[in-house]
């Protein structure tokens, strides 16, 4: 990477202003269901403060849409922090201004401070200059640990890069460089898995795959949009109809690039959308007129999760099928166990299908689980994230 990292700055004595992405579900009691991104930010959180650092971070909460919602506030994420790290950590009520400054002056080295949601400020969203210039006013050095919101050109993402030497966080360096290997130099067989509801979500990622990997494996409901290319009757299936066209050329696209490209051969198709719909096993040819193809038949995941278990690479992005219903959710598993089983490198993104791996059980034995949704797709599309962009090059 050519960017410079936390390592590379010497932090005793300093303040350092880190962005992480402490966006986590929060249930109506204001408690938090899943602290897998504050835990993911611990390596570079402890990195500063053992090293001397006084560490500010900044996060945003939901979508306060650029006011104060009570119920958004960073309290309970600031609490969950101190419990995983076993430090004391500060809370400021605003991210700058009097509240802000007053709560870093007091700071002493090796001290952790969180300021509140950056998205309380309508600049922030806006990558306002002044305000970008207030939050780097509180620093010496800015790190960028937050992977999550990286496909945003925001103040606090973006914006305070213009005024401070800006680093990756470890979890950053860590995202991109083991994306980014997968990318541009992967340990092959490459295998893509995608799946999800809608080729339209995806076209991006489809497209700069093909160039990339040996096989290409297309499931969940945009492998109905391809079987209707195919001519395939699809009864009540969702397709999208104007994609047809798309999937058509993206399949003669792998043709000619030499890339196996594998769709279902059989589908579990439903009578309703619905956990408790009668269903049955049914070739990919013979969707009765009525049914939906809700998962990838018993056929076909034994087919992926034999391509997957050749992998030396495997990028997953996109469920097999309705996984929220139990149902439908055995192409997922078979996909999620074979990723599981296999000694490749593998990496899961897409928040549905990091969901997807947790509730099999499994992400464990996974390489690499994403903690951006957003971002990680963007990245699998082959775009520059301006988040990681706007850090400083290294010398
Ligand atoms: P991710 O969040 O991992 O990127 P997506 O959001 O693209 O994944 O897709 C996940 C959604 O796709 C799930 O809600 C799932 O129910 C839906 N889905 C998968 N297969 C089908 C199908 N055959 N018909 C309708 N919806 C489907
Ligand atoms: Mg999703």
């Amino acid at each position: 990477m050519n960017k410079l990292t936390v390592s590379d700055l010497d932090v005793a004595g300093k303040k350092v202003l880190v962005r992480v992405d402490f966006n986590v579900p929060l249930n109506e009691s204001k408690e938090i269901t899943d602290d897998t991104r504050i835990r993911a930010a611990l390596p570079t959180i402890k990195h500063l403060a053992d090293n001397g650092a006084k560490v500010i971070l900044m996060s945003h909460l939901g979508r306060p849409k650029g006011k104060v919602v009570e119920d958004l506030r960073l309290d309970p994420v600031a609490k969950r922090l101190a419990d995983l790290l076993g430090l004391e950590v500060l809370k400021a009520d605003d991210c700058i201004g009097s509240d802000a400054k007053e709560a870093v002056e007091k700071m002493e080295t090796g001290q952790v401070l969180i300021l509140e949601n950056t998205r309380f400020n309508p600049e922030e969203e806006k990558n306002d200059p002044q305000f970008s210039k207030e939050l780097a006013g509180l620093a010496d050095y800015y790190v960028n640990d937050a992977f999550g919101a990286a496909h945003r050109a925001h103040a606090s993402t973006a914006g305070v890069t213009e005024y401070l030497t800006s680093a990756c966080g470890l979890l950053m360096e860590k995202e991109i460089s083991i994306m980014g290997k997968a990318l541009s130099n992967p340990e092959r067989p490459f295998v893509a898995i995608i799946g999800g509801a809608k080729v339209s979500d995806k076209i991006s990622v489809i497209e700069n795959l093909l160039g990339k990997v040996d096989t290409l494996i297309i499931g969940g409901g945009m492998a109905n949009t391809f079987l209707k290319a195919k001519d395939y009757q699809l009864g009540k299936s969702l397709v999208e109809a104007d994609k047809v066209e798309l999937a058509m050329s993206l399949i003669n696209k792998a043709e000619t690039q030499g890339v196996k490209l594998m769709l279902p051969t059989d589908l579990v198709v439903a009578k309703e959308f619905k956990a408790d719909s009668e269903h049955k096993n049914v070739e990919a040819t013979q969707v009765p007129e009525e049914w939906m193809a809700l998962d990838i038949g018993v056929e076909t995941a034994q087919a992926y999760a034999n391509a997957v278990s050749q992998a030396k690479t495997v990028v997953w992005n996109g469920p097999m099928g309705v996984f929220e219903m139990d149902v439908f959710a055995k192409g997922t598993e078979s996909v999620a166990k074979a990723l599981a089983e296999s000694k490749a490198t593998s990496i899961v993104g897409g928040g549905d299908s990091v969901a997807a791996v947790e509730k099999m059980g499994v992400a464990e034995q996974i390489s690499h689980i994403s903690t951006g949704g957003g971002a990680s797709l963007e990245f699998l599309e082959g775009k520059v994230l301006p988040g990681v962009d706007a850090l400083t090059d290294k010398e």
